[in-house]
């Protein structure tokens, strides 16, 4: 893709024996809005931790902006990817405040200058500036965890099923808070999720993930209509599979 943001060629990653990731191929446009789709187990985190300089490819090459980051020679670290990380246990600082959390990667001295009132503001966290993360509701504590992921002006924002924790409610209404604030913002977000309607209703595409493996990436419509493989249409797809066999003259028996 001429316009990829990021992109992602042939990615390998095993721990030990197991393999994770077998040939990952995703390419990203600035400015949009990508969910990776995937039951657990199917390699996101490891996906996301790799794009973040976390761990390092056995094979494969990651560019972000056009400069490769890893193609398991030449590494970039992670504090030089200019990445936002939205982790999937969230991890505030609990013996920080919220203003303090968000800016915890700062260099120091903007930690108390306007870019944490922005964010506080963004994120319309500006009367909970002071309180501790266990003043906290679920779905305020993950609004926090973005602001300081965004602290830095990441180029990208990697964010591990930032609402599986939540109850029902919150996780309807975050959905759309972050979906307008990833507009407004016009961020390059990658999303990764276990729940096909947060990955339909959010994203500009999804990404269909199976054991290490993108088996699809298209538009949310056409991932629902017109499922790519079998795995596609039974975790995602409005298709029910029925068994059937091509007779000789060609009709379906
Ligand atoms: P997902 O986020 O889709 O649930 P993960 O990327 O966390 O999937 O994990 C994919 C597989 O890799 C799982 O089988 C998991 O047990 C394994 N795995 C993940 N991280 C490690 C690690 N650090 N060491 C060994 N195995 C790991
Ligand atoms: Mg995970």
């Amino acid at each position: 893709m001429a316009n990829a943001l990021v992109s992602l060629e042939s990615l390998h990653k095993s721990y030990g024996a197991t393999p994770v990731l077998r040939g990952v191929d995703l390419s990203i446009e600035a400015g949009t809005f990508t969910a990776v789709l995937g039951p657990s187990g199917s390699g996101k985190t490891t996906l996301l931790r790799l794009l973040a300089g976390f761990e390092r490819a056995d094979q494969g090459r990651i560019e972000l902006g056009g400069r490769v980051v890893d193609d398991t020679r030449r590494v970039v670290p992670p504090e030089k990817r200019r990445i936002g990380y939205v982790p999937q246990d969230g991890s505030l600082f609990p013996h920080l405040t919220v203003r303090a959390n968000i800016g915890f990667g700062l260099p120091r001295a903007q930690r108390r200058g306007g870019r944490v009132d922005e964010l506080l503001a963004l994120t319309d966290l500006g009367t909970m500036a002071d309180r501790y993360p266990h003043q906290l509701s679920g779905g305020q504590q993950q609004r926090v965890a973005i602001a300081r992921a965004l602290a830095i002006e990441p180029k990208v924002l990697l964010l591990d099923e930032p609402l599986s924790a939540l109850d029902a409610r919150v996780r309807a209404q975050l959905r759309v808070e972050i979906r307008n604030l990833q507009q407004r913002l016009q961020i390059t977000t990658l999303f990764v999720t276990h729940d096909q309607s947060e990955a339909l209703s959010m994203a500009d595409r999804v990404g269909v993930m199976q054991a290490g493996r993108l088996e699809q990436l298209d538009t949310p419509e056409n991932v629902y209509r017109r499922p790519a493989t079998a795995f596609a249409a039974e975790f995602v797809g409005a298709m029910n599979r029925l068994p059937g066999r091509m007779g000789d003259s060609g009709d379906v028996q």
